[in-house]
């Protein structure tokens, strides 16, 4: 039998690693036990796991795997941001970006190998679909990262702003998410994971009852002609339906919804179009994220002049709007938001 068919611990939760266990007639501590190897010291075999016998060790190498991703590149950027390329168990490619800030860390991990979306400026899509990832695989990435690390716990964000739409592979989302929050797994806040989508608006209400993590969503435009011609997602659910889930999505603790909005040269920068966006999300307690756009290869479309990005944010700002412009950190190394495309 090949690991793959064995079950992947990573991809248990907390009840059902005890289960396990239980039904291989150990005791439900032993649960527990794993887990520490696994989400806290980050361990990479069962023979790491010292505090178990040796017996018990052969018996868990011969029921499950904790098989990892395997890290095949790591490019560093001059501003320091880290890409990691992954293979996974079937010879398909990801790739996860760690970002220095000021004080901590954020990862940038991906939930889909490829992404359906198809969206006009990004790189991702261009490869189509390839599969939805594993919990133990979307879990793997901050695993691995952590091992890299000098000081791994000053990992302390967590993005979903990599490959693919985290809300079409929601079991695996979901199920990575239990085990970064929870205790006696890697214990990130859930406060201080972020999840980004393109506006999957039946799955971001489903989202709102599920967990308490942080949204963000990719809007791009304000106008339903413009973000259909961006973003082909809009043509099933359009803005209306976007931020009518927008408003209904629970904001405990006083959060804020993240909006992202690509600036892109004459096809949303106009002043008009900083008007459309403010008048959109009136009401709404919204952060707005500027990125003026990255370049790809055999892309036509550029990024407007710093005076426009400018002029566009400072009528969002006299709109009482949080409008920051940001700088997408390691450009150089394809590590940037649109950017990943896990070519080996
Ligand atoms: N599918 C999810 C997760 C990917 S997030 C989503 O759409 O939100 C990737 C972020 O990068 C999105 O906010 C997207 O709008 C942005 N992005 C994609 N291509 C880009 C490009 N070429 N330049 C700048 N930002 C880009």
């Amino acid at each position: 039998m090949t690991g793959r068919m064995k079950i992947n611990l990573k991809g248990l939760d907390t009840q059902e690693t005890e289960k396990w266990v239980e039904e291989l007639g150990l005791e439900a501590f032993r649960g527990r036990q794993i887990r520490q190897w696994l989400f806290k010291r980050l361990a990479s075999s069962f023979d790491e796991m010292t505090n178990l016998s040796a017996s018990l060790r052969e018996l868990l190498k011969e029921k499950a795997n904790i098989d990892h991703l395997e890290k095949v590149r790591t490019q560093i950027s001059k501003d320091s941001t880290e890409k990691y390329l992954f293979r996974l168990n079937d010879g398909l490619h990801i790739e996860s970006v760690l970002i220095p800030e000021r004080g901590h860390y954020t990862l940038c991990i991906s939930s889909q190998a490829g992404c359906a979306m198809g969206c006009a400026f990004c790189l991702t899509a261009r490869q189509g679909l390839k599969r939805s990832l594993t919990p133990a695989e979307i879990c793997d990435q901050v695993i691995q990262a952590k091992r890299a690390m000098k000081e791994p716990d000053r990992l302390t964000n967590i993005v979903f702003m990599g490959m693919g739409e985290p809300l079409a592979n929601y079991q695996g989302v979901i199920g990575a998410i239990d085990n970064m929050t929870a205790e006696d797994g890697m214990n990130f806040s859930h406060r201080k994971v972020t999840l980004s989508t393109c506006g999957l608006a039946p799955i971001i209400r489903r989202l709102g009852r599920d967990t308490t993590v942080n949204l963000a969503v990719s809007l791009n435009a304000a106008d339903d002609e413009t973000r259909d011609f961006l973003m082909p997602i809009n043509r099933k659910y359009n803005l209306k339906t976007l931020i009518s889930a927008c408003r209904d999505f629970p904001l405990p603790n006083r959060r804020m919804i993240t909006f992202e909005y690509i600036l892109i040269n004459g096809v949303n920068d106009r002043s008009q179009d900083a008007l459309n966006l403010a008048k959109l999300l009136a009401g709404l307690r919204a952060k707005i994220n500027l990125i003026p756009l990255n370049p790809g290869p055999d892309m036509e479309m550029t990024r407007p002049s710093a005076e426009r990005i400018m002029e566009f944010q400072d009528i969002l700002i006299r709109k009482h709007f949080t409008a920051i412009i940001r700088k997408s950190k390691g450009q150089d190394i394809s590590g940037a938001c649109g950017q990943l495309s896990a070519e080996a």
